[in-house]
């Protein structure tokens, strides 16, 4: 049985408001083609870059939260090769002494991935090729913004791996605030190197996809290729090591070239740009700085007795873990009926409209009086779920509960009289109840009904089955 053998090469644009060399707007969202320009990313005759500082600050704390080791002098590179959303015909980035080498990660599933480097390069522009026209288009609105690469050891053996191992840097990236990491906005890229083998035999001829823009497409991009891989082995054929692209339609791999090797970029230091500096106070000072990270965020989410699930669902998102942490420190209940909320039924409303809570104008304080009411029997669940989509909308529960009359009725003495009357009305249901007391289901409706829904569920059972017991 074939085992796949997985390296990965994930691409994170940086969260800076300029580009790596120039001051143009790195954002370029919502911008006319080719406004966020100037001499240096156009790559004009004698145009200078000036290294973007903040850009080199973001690398160095996402190669030190990786383990990596980080030298004292980093410099750029031109890597050459052309292609028509490139204007310099070669690429700015780092070769012989990336920003970070070594490191590793460790999965929550104990798998530890080894990194080979990280380095900071300069983004290509866009090709447009409209329908219209006989010829095609260029954009450089995103010619020179800052990434930052990060290649890993092969250790990876499954697709499942590889997911976790995208969720895990992901995470990371967003605690750092190095990047927005979001595989959906072109932020978060990767490219996979696989091949397959027989378990313990030297590893095989790899195949790399390119650009996957999604954790799903590097699933099934590797699944694809693990399969077509053994197929042809089995065959008694053999793997031709290429480049392939990913057809998201069809689900399958495509050859797109025969790889070229490293030597055909002619890696050549930038004559213009001057070697970076890294002393190691600032090494250390960016260790000092360094946040809580997604492990042990969920690590201490389970030392505060949330359950597995949301803990990994609230930890491994940054901004819900901030919403979560802000909200637990206004509450005064477990960590997990605030957990239970904010996975359950805010989740539920915020995917509905494609957004992420942190988006929203729903404050800590409002989401803890919402669960401290509901906790305190003075709002039925059903009530509060209600109350989310204003929530949302910046409301405050207490508000809320106020002007449309929800309180939940806790009173014995109005219950009894609610119970009464049901009992009453409804002499069969009385009947099958003595016969099966699971019954009381259908007699408890009643009651609620009676009560616009606002009895308290759990005391008008009990005043129920009392009554009926006597
Ligand atoms: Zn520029």
């Amino acid at each position: 049985m074939f085992e796949p053998v997985i390296g990965l090469e994930v691409h994170l644009a940086l969260r800076t408001t300029s580009k790596l060399f120039c001051g143009c707007s790195a954002e370029g969202f919502g911008a006319r083609p080719n406004e966020n320009v100037c001499p240096v990313c156009l790559g004009l005759p004698g145009a200078l870059p000036v290294v973007n500082e903040r850009a080199v600050e973001l690398a160095l704390r996402f190669a030190v939260a990786l383990g990596c080791e980080v030298p004292n002098t980093t410099y750029f590179h031109r890597k050459h090769y052309f292609y028509p959303d490139a204007p310099k015909n070669y690429q700015t980035s780092q070769g012989d002494v990336p920003i970070g080498r070594h490191g590793q990660v460790a999965l929550p599933s104990g798998k530890r991935v080894g990194i080979t480097r990280c380095h900071l390069e300069e983004d290509a522009g866009r090709l447009v090729h409209p329908a219209y026209a006989d010829h095609s288009l260029v954009d450089l609105n995103r010619a020179g913004a800052p990434l930052v690469e990060m290649v890993t050891e092969p250790d990876i053996r499954s697709a499942e791996e590889a997911r976790e191992f995208l969720a895990e840097i992901r995470a990371i990236a967003q605690a750092l605030d190095v990047s927005d990491a979001a595989p959906e906005e072109g932020k978060m890229r990767a490219d996979v190197n696989v091949s397959v083998r027989l378990p313990g035999e030297p590893f095989g001829t790899k195949v790399e996809v390119k650009n996957l823009n999604s954790f799903k497409s590097v699933a099934a991009a590797l699944g694809f290729e693990a399969k077509r891989q053994a197929q042809l082995l089995e065959g008694g054929r053999r793997v031709v090591q290429e480049t392939r692209g990913w057809n998201e339609g069809g689900q399958r791999t495509y050859s797109l070239r025969s790889k070229e090797t490293a030597a055909d970029y002619r890696y050549l230091r930038d004559p213009d740009i001057p070697a970076v500096a890294i002393p190691d106070e600032r090494k250390r000072a960016v260790l000092a700085a360094m946040p809580e990270l997604p492990q042990a965020r969920l690590g201490r989410y389970l030392a505060d007795g949330v359950r597995g699930t949301e803990a990994a669902q609230i930890a491994y998102d940054h901004a819900v873990a901030r919403l979560f942490d802000a909200t637990v420190a206004a509450y005064t209940g477990p960590a997990q009926n605030v957990a239970n909320w904010l996975t359950g039924e805010v989740a539920g409303r915020v995917n509905a409209l494609g957004v992420s809570a942190a988006d929203t104008k729903l404050t800590p304080a409002a989401l803890a009086r919402l669960v401290e009411l509901v906790d305190g029997g003075s709002l039925s669940a059903t009530a509060a779920k209600d109350l989310v989509p204003d929530l949302l909308e910046g409301a405050d529960p207490a508000e809320l509960v106020a002007s449309r009359g929800l309180g939940q009725v806790s009173d014995v003495a109005a219950l009894e009289a609610l119970v009464a009357k049901a009992v009453e009305a409804n002499p069969e249901l009385v009947e099958r109840v003595r016969a099966n007391p699971k019954a009381i289901n259908a007699l408890l409706g009643k009651v609620m009904a009676a009560s616009q829904g606002k009895a308290n569920p759990d005391l008008a059972r009990r005043l129920l089955e009392e009554r009926l017991g006597g």
